[in-house]
């Protein structure tokens, strides 16, 4: 096991103690009264987990304004993976910004942008030549992706799957499956994106095997027959998928995507902005299922908190797009490069890959102890620090998204941050920061047990 000890992080110079601690209620009474003036500021189409202000974050711990310490088990939506003020990043925000805080890349340069490429271009699965375009946010990495694939295939159409999760804007939320809360009346939505059902083991009704030989001749038929493989520009899969639930699709699957891109000159684009940056165990989940993607989409544990995507693939794929063809006024901000850089280091050096693989070890071994115990459990699946639990109406298939609000509702009051996720609202994930320490995840897991106990 890694020495966790040497992880226990402090902000500035104020250390925070790595356990959960409730001094109030959840909200507590200062959060409480934050949320007038909130509700009158900012609308209602903001949804927010958990209406808890925050003071400051360290570690696995999240400290609100009432001082109680809530343990995260959401890292801003895999966003602060290596902890929200691990050293490495905030030593290099800090020098950045003394220095300059921006210059417009499409202006003049910084070493900076050129060292996150690199890297991205190094780290990513292949050892083809690649090159890498940096932007802000996780939509806009992927909609440039579909740019690029367009660009270099002269074609229009875009494929992707059932529980799809891409974004916000109009393209990425025209490839996002679920309709509320993400698309419902903001229609009408980008033409030429088609989507394909996805290999859902668990809901699938067959083996593992049957699912991932199904789904492939369901996406060859879209592709041939529905579409035409002349007209495909792109697939976009996220190698897990992260919003639609956590899903783990089965061996061969994604193999046999590209595959199926491969054989017709599509682009295959993965969407790691979730699953990428370490979160899994390794680099990125591609290289959990062996395969090499023309273009990978990170986003999230990037910039380490800061707003920073990409979009890496092979260079000659990348550089079919004009002079000018490419850009944004914030693209690759250096302060948000400087952090990228800083997450790199603490990947390497606090071992965060191994990390992540411990931790997945350890959740799994827990909740798989939990679901024997527990009937509303349907399936625990994930890999490395990205697990989940699907609960289901007892002895069905039936989604269960009120046993999951309930479980959720008991952990939020009880002080640990989980986030729900999933098509029927009933997944239960789980994506901790991965400098956590075993007791505070095992602190975690045990509230969670409680949780699921209290169904009856
Ligand atoms: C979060 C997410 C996005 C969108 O990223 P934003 O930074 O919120 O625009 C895209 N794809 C996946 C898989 C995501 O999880």
């Amino acid at each position: 096991m890694t020495d966790t000890t040497t992880l226990t992080p402090t902000v500035g110079a104020q250390t925070v103690d790595q356990k959960r601690l409730l001094l109030t209620a959840i909200p507590g009474p200062e959060s409480l009264a934050r949320q007038a003036r909130r509700e009158a500021a900012v609308p209602q189409g903001v949804g927010t987990v958990l209406p808890v202000f925050v003071d400051r974050m360290s570690g696995g711990i999240v400290v609100d304004v009432d001082g109680n310490q809530l343990i995260d088990l959401a890292s801003g939506i895999a966003v602060t993976s290596v902890g929200a003020t691990h050293p490495s990043v905030v030593g290099r925000v800090h020098d950045q910004v003394d220095r300059f805080s921006h210059t417009c890349f499409l202006v003049t340069e910084y070493d900076g942008f050129i060292e996150v490429a690199d890297t991205l271009n190094r780290l990513t699965p292949g050892t083809h030549a690649k090159k890498t375009m940096l932007f802000s946010t996780g939509a806009e990495a992927v909609e440039n992706a579909v740019k690029i694939a367009r660009s270099a295939t002269k074609r229009p159409a875009v494929i992707t799957f059932g529980h799809a999760y891409h974004g916000r804007t109009l393209m990425t939320m025209t490839m996002t499956a679920k309709n509320a809360p993400y698309k419902d009346g903001f229609g009408p939505f980008a033409p030429e994106v088609y989507r394909a059902p996805l290999a859902y083991p668990y809901r699938w009704g067959t083996s593992p095997e049957r699912c991932a030989q199904e789904a492939l001749a369901d996406l060859n038929d879209l592709v041939l027959k529905q579409i035409g493989a002349h007209n495909v520009a792109a697939i976009v899969i996220e190698p897990i998928q992260g919003e639609g639930g956590f899903i783990v699709p089965p061996p061969g699957y994604l193999a046999g995507v590209q595959a199926i891109a491969n054989a017709h000159g599509i682009v295959f684009v993965a969407d790691e902005v979730q699953t990428g940056i370490g979160r899994t165990g390794a680099m990125f989940a591609s290289e959990h299922a062996g395969i090499v993607p023309d273009l990978v989409v990170t986003a999230k544990a990037l910039g380490g908190g800061l707003p920073l995507s990409a979009v890496t693939g092979r260079a000659e794929l990348m550089d079919a797009v004009h002079p000018g063809g490419l850009g944004g006024t914030y693209s690759g901000n250096p302060i948000a490069c400087a952090a990228a850089l800083g997450v790199f280091e603490a990947i390497e050096h606090d071992h965060l890959l191994e990390r992540a693989r411990e931790i997945g070890d350890l959740i799994t071994r827990r909740l798989r102890a939990i679901a024997d115990e527990c009937p509303w459990i349907g399936e625990v699946r994930g890999i490395g620090a990205m697990q989940a639990v699907e609960f289901i109406v007892p002895g069905s298939l039936e989604p269960s998204p009120e046993a999951t609000a309930a479980v959720a509702a008991f952990c939020h009051r009880s002080g640990v941050l989980a986030l729900t996720c999933g098509t029927y609202g009933n997944v239960v994930r789980m994506l901790p920061p991965l400098v956590i320490t075993d007791d505070l995840l095992d602190d975690a897991l045990s509230v969670f047990a409680d949780a699921c106990r209290s169904l009856s």
